[in-house]
């Protein structure tokens, strides 16, 4: 096995920035107080936690108190649609999502309909994209909440959200997005693009893992999921992981400052390996939308035996390059087909057998040459 790891699984999680840890060294050390405490130390924390809570509220154009720090993009997900559907007192209306969502919306979704509610998921195109007319004939009188991803995990296609979220609130009902493959990568406006709720999470965008985040829009009302102290104005009570707070704040605003051009390049540098993976694998097509895709997003089908991808990625795995077959987030089920592939109208095989290759910041040219170099050898000796 080669020495020199190339990763191609940014989708799964990202190499920590070293301008992050930078940012994160200082709190990790024995002076990091609580940011609740009066002293001196506490007052060093609290400054740390409200300067990363405008930096993330800057890179969704909201306001710092639209934000509130969780453990995760999951968490950021269960609060927002428990904490608008299952308030105690409230009976448990309708929700809309897609069919396509990440499980750590789906089986909130899945838990909510056991406790009552009604959930209507809506259908995907064969590119995976939300129509938006599905969702307005969807659109009941009691619909209290419309929740669809940003961008999708498995396949990295972007959702037509503005429109949707306009939909929704036509019907007066609450918007949310699961924006954590999204965030840092496409343009994402909270202030103009209108969602009422929009989870993150620091490890997509070269950040610590463990610290999500979610945008509540001023005026939004949401119950909290975990009670106790009352820190993040009593939405989100638990002692604040200063370091990995600072640790997001630190990647979303470089993510703010160098998303264009980071963007415009991992197209380029996607669109080469597409091209190139094209004329050397003749049985390789590419799954979900052709434009409308993360920048560093690849999703590959290959026409051929059951199993093939999973022994493509091991075989690439031994040769130092990570590549993803699915999602790592299916890891847990790997003999089921992929629910988005399913909805995409893929047939069982495909649908358990993708190649997902995504790219980062730190994916370099040599990265992608070191994949072709591999790649065609390794498809061959897959397909023999
Ligand atoms: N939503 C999407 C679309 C994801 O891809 C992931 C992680 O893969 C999550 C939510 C969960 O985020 P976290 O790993 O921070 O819990």
């Amino acid at each position: 096995m080669s020495e020199r790891l190339v990763y191609l699984d940014n989708a799964a999680t990202t190499p920590l920035d070293p301008r992050v840890r930078e940012a994160m060294d200082p709190l990790h050390g024995t002076l990091a107080g609580n940011p609740s405490s009066l002293h001196r130390a506490g007052r060093a924390a609290r400054a740390a936690v409200e300067g990363a809570r405008k930096q993330v509220a800057d890179l969704l154009g909201a306001k710092p108190d639209e934000v509130i720090f969780t453990a995760s993009g999951t968490e950021a997900n269960n609060l927002a649609l428990v904490g608008v559907m299952a308030p105690e007192g409230i009976p448990l209306g309708h929700l809309i999502t897609s069919r396509i969502e990440h499980p750590s919306v789906l089986e909130v979704c899945r838990s909510l309909e056991r406790r009552g509610a009604s959930v209507t998921y809506l259908p995907v195109d064969a590119n995976g994209l939300v129509e938006p007319a599905d969702l307005a004939s969807a659109l009941r009188p009691d619909t209290r909440l419309v929740s669809v991803m940003a961008a999708n995990n498995v396949v990295g296609t972007v959702q037509p959200i503005t429109d949707l979220c306009r939909i929704a609130h036509g019907a007066g009902a609450l918007f949310h997005t699961d924006a954590v493959q999204a965030i840092g990568k496409i343009p994402l406006h909270a202030g103009d693009m209108g969602m009422d709720l929009l989870s993150m999470s620091a490890h997509k965008l070269n950040g610590p893992q463990g610290v999500g985040a979610l945008f509540i829009r001023s005026g939004v009302p949401l119950a909290p999921l975990i009670h106790g102290g009352g820190q993040e104005k009593g939405l989100r009570s638990a002692t604040e992981n200063v370091a990995g707070i600072a640790g997001f704040g630190a990647a979303a605003e470089i993510a703010k400052r160098e998303r264009a051009k980071e963007s415009a390049r991992l197209v380029t540098l996607r669109e080469r390996l597409l091209e190139e993976l094209g004329r050397h694998i003749p049985n390789l097509y590419l799954i979900g939308d052709r434009y409308r895709r993360l920048p560093g997003h690849l999703c590959l089908g290959l026409a051929g035996r059951e199993g093939e991808a999973i022994k493509l990625m091991l075989d690439l795995d031994e040769r130092g390059i990570a590549v993803s077959s699915g999602s790592a987030c299916s890891a847990h089920h790997r003999s089921e087909p992929s629910h988005v592939l399913s909805a995409m109208g893929f047939d069982p095989i495909t649908a358990r057998g993708s190649l997902r290759v995504t790219l980062g910041r730190f994916t370099s040219e040599e990265d992608i040459d070191l994949l072709l170099q591999a790649l065609p050898e390794v498809a061959a000796s897959v397909h023999s």
